[in-house]
């Protein structure tokens, strides 16, 4: 299956196991699958390929460890993180999670829901996790498992379509290079490669907030019921996560509407603050803290692209679809995409004329998971949904089945399906019992305005 001749073209640069050549001499490819991106996608899909035999070049602009948001783990990032053989180190790195919490301003008590309450079984627990040290460990052991070259430091800039595969240009610290291989997956997370050579990205109109976000140490220990749940703190204009990692930091981030992040005057750093004291509740928790990070900020929120695949490419991801966090949802669809798509990648490769059935398979199935979330994710600043979220019972097993949403049980059908539909029916018929409250909370979020953070804004100062 694997051709061992070199497949590669250095200019300027050695490289163990590979060899110089003028582009007139490269011959037939051997890499079978090219990743752009070292995040949690491109590291699983990498290692689940190596193991099915392939030869992959895992490329990650940045060098690990390096910063990225995203803290929070689910119960059904454990299984996939088991078979990729990592279970044991991850939780060696992370912190012990047993559920999730919500605090509103307009309700005395809070909503604890742990992850053992689920309707079906799935873990009791996740972890919260430092990304510079999960994302490193992922990538290391990606690129330990034989048949993966790993091109730390190299960023991917152009991909030229072959008769047989692709000719992919980077961009090295010291030196250019090109890799050919005979597929491509796209698993560059937010800055979307694909999305930027092919145009395929569209916001998703429903959805338009933004984040600003900071490490903190000494939270006060009120700040959850269940030591290391992460809570979710609404306010007027969005909602709060505080999520305990290790060694007592807290990553606290801000989600805001857009016409309240119109109001911004400031830097972002006294901006964010401001908006925390929005949220008495949370500040109460907060004020005694000191900030230990930048604060940054990520804008152009959710956003999916047209399609997941096309002719010798597959996206997964991020570069896919970012759905908002609150669901924290990201890295387990990027590890989940990663598995199914290295099954389906693995077939292609010897049989092409599958192509279209399995993509297409792997983008109905990934649409249909998603969509139980966005159904939530639109509706989660709703003072409606809040109510429901804030006094749920557990009528037919309802709240249950919330919960398995909230560990990231959303590609089972069944009993939690049905019970799901029942939820939405009760939401509909609150909406009903509160016509004035729906209609202002919906002429608010048609009027949404476009949003007015830029993606990546740092805020340097401490
Ligand atoms: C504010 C916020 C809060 C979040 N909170 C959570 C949470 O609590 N829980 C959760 O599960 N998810 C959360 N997410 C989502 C989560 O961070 C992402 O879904 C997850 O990182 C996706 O993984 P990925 O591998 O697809 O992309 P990434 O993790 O972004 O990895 C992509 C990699 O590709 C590299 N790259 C990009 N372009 C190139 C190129 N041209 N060449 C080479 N390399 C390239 C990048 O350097 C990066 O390392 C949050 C996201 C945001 C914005």
């Amino acid at each position: 299956m694997i051709d061992a001749g070199p497949v590669v073209m250095m200019r300027g640069e050695a490289r163990l196991g590979w060899q110089a050549m003028e582009a007139s001499e490269a011959p037939s490819t051997a890499i079978d699958v090219a990743v752009i991106g070292g995040g949690p996608a491109g590291s699983a899909v990498s290692a689940f390929l190596a193991r099915l035999g392939r030869r992959v070049a895992l490329i990650e602009k940045s060098r690990h460890p390096r910063f990225h948001v995203g803290e929070s783990l689910l119960p059904s990032n454990l299984p996939i993180l088991e078979r990729l053989g990592v279970s044991e180190a991850v939780a060696a790195i992370g912190r012990y999670k047993p559920g999730a919490e919500f605090v509103s301003p307009h309700h005395e008590q809070r909503q604890v829901f742990p992850f053992a309450d689920a309707l079906n079984p799935s873990p009791d627990h996740a972890y919260n996790v430092t990304r510079a040290e999960f994302d490193e460990l992922l990538l290391r052991h990606a690129a330990a498992a034989p048949g993966v070259d790993l091109w730390e430091g190299y960023t991917a800039t152009g991909a030229e379509r072959l008769p047989d595969g692709w000719r992919l240009t980077l961009r090295g610290e010291n030196a250019p290079a090109e890799i050919r291989a005979r597929f491509l997956i796209d698993a560059s997370g937010r800055d979307g490669f694909f999305a930027k050579v092919e145009s395929v990205r569209q916001r998703s109109p429903r959805h338009n907030s933004a984040a600003i976000f900071a490490h903190f140490r000494d939270v006060s220990s009120d700040a959850w019921a269940a030591d290391g749940s992460i809570a979710i703190y609404w306010f007027e204009h969005g909602w709060i996560w505080m999520i305990p990692l290790r060694n007592g930091l807290t990553s606290v981030g801000a989600v805001s509407m857009p016409d309240y992040l119109k109001t911004r005057k400031g830097p972002l750093d006294a901006f964010f603050i401001e908006t925390l004291k929005m949220c008495p509740k949370a500040w109460t928790v907060l004020q005694n803290a000191s900030r230990v990070s930048p604060v940054r900020g990520a804008g152009n929120y959710a956003y999916t692209a047209k399609k997941a695949f096309g002719d010798g490419y597959l996206l997964l991801g991020d570069a896919y679809t970012f759905l908002d966090p609150i669901f924290s949802s990201g890295i387990y669809f990027a590890m989940q995409s990663a598995e199914r798509a290295a099954e389906a990648v693995n077939v292609v490769l010897d049989r092409p004329e599958l192509a279209g059935r399995l993509f297409s398979r792997y983008q109905r199935e990934l649409d249909n998971a998603m969509a139980r979330l966005t159904w939530f994710i639109y509706r989660f600043n709703s003072p409606i949904l809040r109510n429901l979220f804030m006094k749920p019972r557990n009528f037919f097993a309802i709240r249950k089945a919330v919960v398995s949403i909230l560990a990231g049980d959303v590609y089972r059908g069944g009993t939690l399906s049905l019970r799901l539909a029942v939820f939405k029916t009760i939401f509909h018929l609150s909406r009903l019992a509160n016509l004035r409250t729906d209609r202002e909370d919906r002429r608010r979020r048609e009027v949404l305005p476009s949003i007015s953070l830029p993606d990546n804004e740092i805020a340097d100062r401490l």
